[in-house]
């Protein structure tokens, strides 16, 4: 197929200059009902001069439960209007600062293939920089320069005159730092897996972020050129998580390399085209560009300086420029060889020079032809985002699934579960796709034994996922961590109160309950063993207090393994009524001397709350 030629010039203004309110709008003329979103059965009703009972009648006989507030989507206002008699129409209105959320629909015919944009992930020390460097040191896009010479957070390579484009950091902290900012940049995950080593824990993370996200996978088995390589193993460790390899009549294509051998590095590089090509990868080079903040900072000499990659449109020089809350024109824009370009087509990763601010990574930009229009969204930007911060609270809470059930909203539940031993995470996970409730959808997109981990806790924040503990918990770090990513942690001893608390928040029926307070853990140090006693444990309190009259559990690695009383309680040799965090303390619990090294004694205390 010839390539269409990109007429720069003649670039298309992604949104109307207007800068309009979000609410939805409707009209009834001439016997067709026009609309800009999505309007609840009332006000439908009201359009129409029908009853909000006929509506809910009509979805009731299909099988669906509304209510008169219920937000109707398209197809749904579309085939109340027919029923009716009346046709209807979606007008396109576009919030100018609201870019993140806009639905390009571009005429087909302006379409052409976009390289694909590539993560690499893996275990640590499975080669993942050797992988990048080989690519790097052999595929480069522009041959001349003799290698890249600054760094944008991604890079080019080609293959067969196509490009890829890859993002430099390596692992997920950063991709899944990108997701929880609503930002998808990734395309395809080159899951990297030593053939020496096998899939280990970070293999498994690499697997649930890219499956949480959609993203397909293309395994690189690397390391073949070492003795202990073996490369079945890989395979079946793998099938065993169920990435399930084309050799096993699944869809993952593995390609064996050695990174540092550069033995397969093209081939692995052609798969990588493959399966872009198969995920139709498009977009048009002919309006005015669009994407996504990769890396910001200050630069002393040129101020405040951003990597931004193109997904849709061209950019160019000497174009208006909204990125996150700041704007400015593209003053120079240059490619990771520091040269400098005029334009930038889909997928090319640009470092820009010019904006007011520094954004941030993660962020959406657009770009404008004029600067008034940059400048008054910007600073619309600005303003809609101070005032959601004012109301934000969390990220997903059991108690917002509640009250977006009852305002009739369709959800999806995303649960992180982390239970004592991964017989029971099975079991848990299994019960819990077996709920069912009309118009909510439970998706566990993590199910594993042992704590409750900041890795848990970043996968639940980029996934708006709630974490359930069974049997399990997180340690300090870790909480404090939560409460930083608003992730909501709840703790559950019993399967089917877990399961009940969960049905009920999908059906939006939560109750008020009582649930668990964490107020104090603390580090066996030191045992002493006394007669008569039994084994007294020498503690540092590490968090919170701990109290000589609250109950305690015992964890061994995050995982509970008692639960009882404190008997004694005591700050050198006087009983202490309660003992605060950086205090040394000696711990007897009742009935209980099969106390560790290491082992934390937790307290916490049971706190209605309120739903
Ligand atoms: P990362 O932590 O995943 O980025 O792993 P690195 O790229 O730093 O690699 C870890 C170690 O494995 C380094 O000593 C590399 O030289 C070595 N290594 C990487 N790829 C290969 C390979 O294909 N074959 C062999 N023999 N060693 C490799």
């Amino acid at each position: 197929m010839a390539k269409k030629p990109t007429n720069v010039s003649e670039r298309k203004v992604n949104v109307s200059t207007k800068v309009t309110s979000n609410k939805a709008t409707t009209k009834l003329s001439n016997g067709v009902f026009v609309y800009t979103g999505a309007i609840s059965i009332a006000e439908l009703a009201k359009s129409l001069d029908i009853l909000p009972s006929e509506i809910i009648k009509y979805f009731f006989m299909k099988g669906k439960l509304l209510n008169i507030n219920s937000l109707l989507d398209d197809e749904m206002i579309g085939t109340i209007c027919l029923e009716n008699g009346f046709d209807f129409q979606k007008k396109e209105v576009v919030d100018a600062e609201n870019f993140e959320n806009l639905q390009i629909k571009d005429d087909p015919n302006d379409l052409t293939y976009r390289p694909p944009v590539v993560t690499i992930m893996g275990h640590v020390d499975h080669g993942k920089t050797t992988l990048i460097d080989a690519i790097r040191n052999s595929n480069l896009v522009d041959k001349e320069v003799g290698g890249i010479s600054q760094s944008i957070g991604a890079y080019q390579a080609e293959i067969n005159n196509k490009k890829i484009t890859f993002i430099d950091t390596p692992g997920h902290e950063a991709f899944t730092a990108m997701r929880s900012r609503g930002a998808s940049v990734t395309d395809i995950v080159i899951l990297v897996v030593a053939a020496d080593d096998g899939v280990m824990p970070q293999t498994v993370e690499a697997i649930d972020h890219a499956k949480a996200a959609g993203v397909p996978i293309i395994v690189a088995i690397n390391k073949i050129d070492k003795p202990g390589a073996d490369v079945n193993k890989v395979k079946n460790d793998l099938l065993a998580h169920d990435v399930v390899l084309e050799d096993y009549g699944g869809d993952v294509i593995a390609v064996e390399i050695s990174a540092k051998q550069k033995i397969n590095i093209d081939k692995l590089l052609e798969t990588v085209i493959l399966v872009a090509e198969m995920s139709q990868l498009k977009a048009n080079p002919n309006r005015y560009a669009m994407g996504i903040v990769l890396e910001a900072e200050l630069d002393k000499q040129e101020g405040p300086k951003a990597t931004l990659l193109v997904q849709n449109g061209t950019l160019k020089t000497s174009d208006y420029l909204v990125a996150g809350t700041c704007y400015g024109k593209v003053r120079r824009m240059t490619n990771e060889f520091n040269k400098i370009l005029n334009t930038a087509l889909p997928a090319t990763p640009v470092s820009v020079i010019g904006l007011s601010e520094v954004p941030q990574a993660g962020d959406h930009f657009m770009a404008f032809s004029s600067e008034k229009e940059a400048r008054e969204i910007a600073l619309r930007r600005k303003q809609i985002k101070e005032s959601k911060e004012k109301k934000m609270t969390s990220a997903a809470t059991l108690e917002d699934l509640f009250n977006m059930k009852k305002e009739g909203e369709i959800q999806n539940i995303n649960i992180v579960l982390k239970a004592d031993s991964t017989g029971s995470a099975e079991a848990v996970k299994a019960s819990l796709e077996k709920i069912n409730v009309p118009n909510v959808k439970i998706n566990v997109i993590r199910a594993s034994s042992g704590a409750i981990t900041e890795s848990d806790v970043l996968l639940a924040s980029a996934s708006h996922a709630i974490i359930y503990g069974f049997n399990v918990r997180p340690d300090a770090k870790t909480r404090a961590k939560a409460l930083e990513e608003k992730v909501e942690i709840r703790l559950q001893r019993i399967i089917y109160a877990l399961l009940e608390e969960i049905e009920a928040a999908a059906k939006g029926l939560l109750k008020p309950t009582y649930v668990e307070k964490i107020i104090g853990q603390a580090e066996i140090r030191q045992l002493f063993k006394v007669s008569k006693l039994g084994t007294i444990a020498g503690c540092m309190v590490v968090d919170g207090t701990i109290k000589a009259n609250s109950p305690i559990r015992l964890l061994r690695e995050g995982v509970v393994i008692y639960e009882g009383k404190i008997a004694s309680l005591r700050r050198g040799k006087d009983q202490a009524k309660e003992v605060r965090s950086g205090f040394e303390c000696g711990i007897l619990i009742e009935n209980y001397n099969d106390i560790k090294e290491l082992d934390i004694i937790e307290q916490y205390e049971m706190v209605e709350e309120k739903a």
